[in-house]
């Protein structure tokens, strides 16, 4: 093959490499993310049911300040009751000491019913916490492979941009200028095989005559139809 084909060829399938680390730590990271914002949404959840009970906590002890207050009512009356002489007097405080009861039971249930929900909170507050103990675990589990797999993508990026450098330091310039114009638009398939007498880039059937060049592999040869650079491949897949 012809000593610049082989490089352009090599070249090619370097730069195709480096290209498919971003997505893949693009990918191991989108996966820690995704648990790193799940667990974030449990402390906000967590939060909010936090504020919640401090805030039927204020209307229990607001209530528990009425019951004191309705407590007072009672024993004034029943205290007041051996002063009163006349059947009025006696019915108003009788009528008094009966609306201090009633709310005096309407708040000892109003109580009951902010403890209830309290219970509740407090239950889905314990189920939010284990939840985030699993994904927390489950992130550590994850953190632990993928930090192997990240040093793996390193070492391997690092040893490819090696070979680049020192492909780039033998190469032509020309040749390099060629392809670098043709690797704009075309992106990783600058430098394609022809299988089945097609170009691999576009897809195409090329001409005899360009075929058989490829085959020569004297030239860079170059697909009619799309332009990329065309190899025949050494041992054909
Ligand atoms: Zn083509």
């Amino acid at each position: 093959m012809n000593k610049y084909l082989e490089q352009l060829v090599n070249l090619s399938q370097i730069d195709k490499k480096i290209d498919s680390y971003a997505p893949r730590i693009e990918g191991i990271n989108g996966e820690l993310n995704e648990k790193k914002d799940e667990i974030r949404s449990i402390d906000e959840q967590v939060e909010t049911i936090e504020n919640e009970i401090e805030e039927l906590k204020t209307q229990i002890s607001n209530t528990n300040a009425h019951i004191v207050e309705f407590n007072n009512k009672i024993k004034d009356a029943s205290k007041k009751s051996g002063a009163v002489k006349t059947e009025k007097e006696i019915k108003a405080l009788n009528l008094e000491e009966d609306l201090a009861k009633d709310q005096l039971e309407a708040a000892n249930e109003e109580i009951s019913r902010l403890e209830r929900i309290i219970d509740v909170k407090h239950t889905s507050e314990a189920e939010l916490k284990e939840k985030k103990l699993e994904i927390e675990a489950s992130l550590k589990e994850l953190e632990n492979r993928v930090s192997s797999e990240l040093e793996e993508i390193e070492k391997d990026r690092s040893k490819v941009y090696a070979q680049k450098d020192s492909l780039l330091g033998e190469m032509n310039q020309k040749v390099l200028t060629f392809y670098e114009k043709i690797r704009k638009w075309a992106k990783n398939t600058a430098v394609v095989p022809v299988r089945k007498q097609a170009c691999y880039g576009c897809f195409m059937k090329i001409n005899d005559k360009t075929y058989s060049n490829v085959i020569k592999s004297e030239d860079i040869v170059t697909c009619p139809h799309c332009g990329r650079i065309l190899y025949k491949e050494t041992n054909e897949e």
